[in-house]
């Protein structure tokens, strides 16, 4: 594809073009090739209602510089793509369109609801991946692949049935939160805890065989004394230890029931006694389990109250706690109420009141899976960068509790499990079976439960691969390389899908984890719609173009650490890629010759210069690859950004202009082109994965640009798109450290006049005579360089050598081991600049004057604000270091 650079660089434009053609070229594909070494990254699959926010711009834009890195350098790279159908969230969001239209799900029933969410993923679902691509991910989209598609519901099917046949899926009562409204079961996370000005109702147990005795039960939910089996105490709590064994009398109700000792109970809390509801308290059920008490259900699925409460059946809970509050003080059996803040859990979606609940659920038996998942981390089967978040993974796997599978929402995986209506038996198969396993009954019918979206994602490594079928593709790319993701889902997803592809497939999914932090605002609090303080990424791809939006971010990941980010900090971005453009702009006018000369340049046509930066570029190339290598990509960014911006573009370009305007010999000329374009060249490549657009437009000009002067960049078998073309390596035969030792004094000597020139007040056209006068030890040979230096500083007479004294009449500077004499007789009025630095040694001295007497003020001090006062001070430092500086050149103008 042809190109010319316009003056103006748009982003916009260029990244449009620039996708398409690669989306056309099919370069982001791969097919599974035994002769090549795959590298593959999963992408964590955003959830299909997704939009894209700067969490998901940070974690693919460091997925897509690890894929094109390793694309670039040889790997059969697959990033494989795709979204989640996000059981719940996806329901909720279907379910609040249906009501704008007043329809609820219930009214159109379970198949025609779940149509609807088809249609809706259909029409909204590939939001987040139009987004993903605006961004430049460089993903195998051709692969695209859905948690809900043929493939991986197969792969869901077929792991639930093999993990049940070995016994690690079994269905069991269970507590669980619930919620009333949505009548669902939430898992632990999905329940938002709240402070809550409650109550503690101190209740009276009557003895059975002296019902004027009684013990004091505390509770802060007291309509759940209707499901009350027994009362614990500890057993070593003095006040009880006589009763223990003795049957109480549940008041209102008149059901019997045992004073048990259990350590768990807290004597210190309440009134020491706890009244135990198995089937509405989490501790409850583990204590109803350990005493073998049988659970009383007093509620149904909607929270309101069922026959075992007798009167009270049909009440609303919170009705029912009201009504039984006062029957219970009209019968006096309350002894007091005190006030009680405690926390209460909300269903996270609909804000209602959960409930504790206890039902029929299914579960993945963790323990067996876990302790490989332990095992893969200790082994480095599995690595964590950072190497903190090992221990976070390791915490949870060593305390996991079983894992509740079941879900009672319609959008979802359907669990591929059958009840026999006439022998109750479960029949569990990847198919649908016609008849009972047990007693061959055809009167099956399918559980209604869906799995918990964590379950179809925990196989995504080897689903989207064509699990269970033996495909090309698994053999080729599983186990994937690195994973890259957020610190929130190391339980919920990188622990399982290791326990999974340790399970299912008998090898770790990936061996690299990857967590990078989270981005915040600028003051370090977390983007939220609620704080209206989130920055939209695709807003500022429109305004600051992909690129800058990529490198910005790119700078600011330091290991892992959470990122402070302001809208400002896009500029960083913006203005490197405008500097990228205006330096391929001046490249690419000065490789343009009339009538240009096919001439084979060869090292021995190199320049000092030009040695130089072929070093520094090879330094560059290493630490660059090393530190991708080690997933530090900001020191990547920045190593390859500095090379970029100080030696490429403010040295080597400003030092071969006088070998491009004024050649000494066409063959220097055609040198300097040469590697002006070798070095630009290899600097597009090195920033490719960081900003993937604006490289591909300029190396594509560069290209055509080098062809048509008969430029030859010596380089073989290159491919004809940059996505695909050879990253760069080290070049032994390039590495000078004597060139890059004598560029650094060349640049401090020629730094070292310009200070002279800018504290003096000359002007840079003023030509001037230079001593430069060098210490220590070492071998200098700087005759040589004396023509760059005297263009670069703009010098008429140069005189180098060892420990020279100062000239009469002359400023000074020093840098390093050089010190370097300007004598300004005829360059400045000596008498003029003297009363000019004394009028500005006088304004300065007031000044600090006036900071000094603040500093001296105790009030000032003891009251101010701290960094008001550090201001102050550092104000006093840099006033007294400007002094001393005036001082020296006074003493300079003599
Ligand atoms: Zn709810
Ligand atoms: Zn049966």
């Amino acid at each position: 594809m042809q190109t010319t650079l316009s003056s103006q660089y748009n982003p916009k434009e260029i990244e449009e073009k620039w996708y398409r053609f690669w989306e056309e070229k099919g370069v982001f594909h791969s097919e599974p090739d035994a002769t090549l070494k795959p590298y593959t990254i999963v992408i964590p699959p955003p959830n299909v209602t997704g939009v894209l926010h700067m969490g998901h711009a940070l974690n693919n834009i460091i997925q897509d510089i690890l894929i094109r890195w390793r694309r670039m350098q040889g790997y059969n790279t697959l990033w494989m793509p795709g979204t989640d159908h996000a059981g719940i969230a996806t329901q909720n969001v279907v379910e609040r369109e249906l009501a704008t239209k007043h329809i609820k799900r219930e009214h159109l029933g379970r198949e025609r609801f779940v149509e609807e969410v088809w249609k809706w993923k259909h029409q909204y679902g590939s939001t987040i991946i139009n987004q993903l691509k605006k961004l430049g991910s460089s993903c195998d989209w051709a692969r695209e692949r859905f948690t809900m598609d043929d493939g991986l519901s197969a792969a869901v099917k077929e792991t639930f049935v093999r993990l049940y046949e070995k016994g690690l899926i079994y269905k069991g009562k269970y507590m669980i939160n619930w919620c009333p409204r949505c009548c669902t079961a939430l898992a632990d996370d999905e329940v938002e805890h709240e402070e809550h000005e409650g109550h503690l109702w101190h209740i009276k147990y009557p003895f059975r065989d002296a019902p004027h005795l009684y013990i004091v039960v505390a509770t802060t939910r007291p309509e759940t004394m209707l499901g009350d089996v027994a009362v614990a105490v500890n057993p070593n709590d003095e006040r009880y230890k006589d009763m223990i064994g003795e049957t109480l009398t549940l008041p209102i109700v008149g059901r019997e029931m045992p004073i048990v000792a259990d350590s768990f109970v807290d004597a210190s809390f309440g009134t020491g006694a706890v009244k135990i509801t198995p089937a509405h308290d989490p501790n409850d059920f583990e204590m109803g389990k350990r005493h073998n008490l049988t659970p009383v259900v007093i509620m149904q699925e909607n929270g309101t109250m069922n026959e075992q409460a007798g009167e009270y059946a049909g009440f609303d809970r919170f009705e029912c706690r009201n009504a039984l509050v006062e029957e219970l003080k009209l019968k006096k059996f309350i002894e007091m109420v005190v006030p009680h803040k405690h926390s209460v859990g909300h269903c996270y979606r609909c804000h209602t009141v959960i409930e504790p609940y206890i039902s029929d659920q299914w579960f993945v038996k963790m323990r067996p899976l876990a302790d490989a998942a332990i095992q893969a981390s200790k082994n480095k089967s599995v690595t964590f960068f950072p190497e903190r978040w090992e221990k976070v993974y390791l915490s949870w796997l060593e305390n996991v509790r079983d894992w509740c599978i079941s879900r009672q929402i319609w959008w979802g995986h359907r669990i591929p499990a059958w009840c026999c209506q006439d022998c109750g038996a479960i029949t569990v198969s990847s198919g649908t079976p016609q008849t009972c396993s047990k007693c061959g009954s055809a009167k099956l019918k399918q559980d209604e439960d869906v799995l918990d979206t964590w379950f179809s994602s925990a196989l995504w490594p080897f689903s989207t691969m064509g699990w269970p079928k033996e495909t090309p593709e698994l053999k080729h790319f599983y186990p994937t390389s690195t994973l890259v993701t957020d610190r929130g889902i190391i339980y919920f997803w990188v622990a399982r899908m290791v326990m999974m592809g340790l399970e299912v497939m008998r090898n770790v999914p990936f061996s690299h984890v990857y967590i990078h932090g989270t981005i915040l605002d600028e003051i370090g609090r977390k983007m939220s719609k609620s704080l209206g303080n989130g920055i939209d990424p695709l807003v500022m791809i429109d305004q600051y173009g992909a690129d800058a939006v990529r490198f910005s971010i790119t700078v600011l990941t330091t290991e892992g650490q959470d990122l402070k980010l302001s809208e400002s900090k896009f500029e960083m971005g913006r203005n490197f890629t405008n500097k990228l453009w205006n330096a391929a702009r001046f490249i690419m006018m000065n490789l343009k010759d009339e009538n240009p000369e096919g001439i084979e340049i060869t090292p021995a046509d190199y320049q000092f210069d030009d040695r130089w930066i072929l070093s520094r570029l090879n330094s560059t190339v290493r630490s660059c690859t090393v530190y991708l290598e080690q997933f530090k990509f900001n020191d990547a960014a920045m190593n390859v950004y500095e090379f970029m911006w100080h030696a490429f573009c403010d040295w080597y370009l400003e030092i071969v202009k006088a070998r491009l305007y004024e050649p000494v010999s066409s063959r220097d000329k055609k040198t300097t082109q040469t590697i002006l374009a070798q070095v630009f060249d290899q600097i597009l490549h090195l920033l490719h994965p960081f900003v993937p657009f604006i490289t591909e437009e300029l190396w594509q000009n560069l290209m055509q640009t080098v062809s048509d002067n008969k430029i030859n960049l010596r380089n073989d078998g290159r491919s004809e798109i940059l996505v695909c073309d050879a990253w760069p390596v080290v070049n032994k035969q390039y590495e000078n450290q004597a060139a890059e030792d004598t560029m650094s004094i060349l640049q401090n000597i020629i730094r070292a006049v310009r200070n002279i020139r800018s504290k003096m007040n000359i002007k840079e056209k003023q030509t001037l005579n230079a001593v430069i006068s060098l210490s220590g030890d070492g071998e200098y040979n700087l005759e040589e360089h004396a023509g760059l230096l005297k263009r670069m500083a703009n010098l008429e007479r140069l005189e180098i050598g060892m420990n020279l004294p100062k000239p009469n009449n002359a400023a000074s500077e020093v840098i390093g081991q050089i010190q370097a004499f300007i004598p300004l007789e005829g360059i400045i009025d000596p008498a003029a600049e003297k009363d000019r630095q004394l009028k500005h040694l006088n304004q300065i001295e007031n000044h600090l004057l006036i900071v000094k007497r603040k500093l001296d003020n105790k009030d000032f001090v003891a009251r101010a604000p701290a960094h008001v006062v550090t201001m102050e001070q550092n104000r006093e430092k840099e006033l007294l270091e400007q002094i001393q500086k005036i001082k020296l050149i006074l003493n300079d103008l003599g």
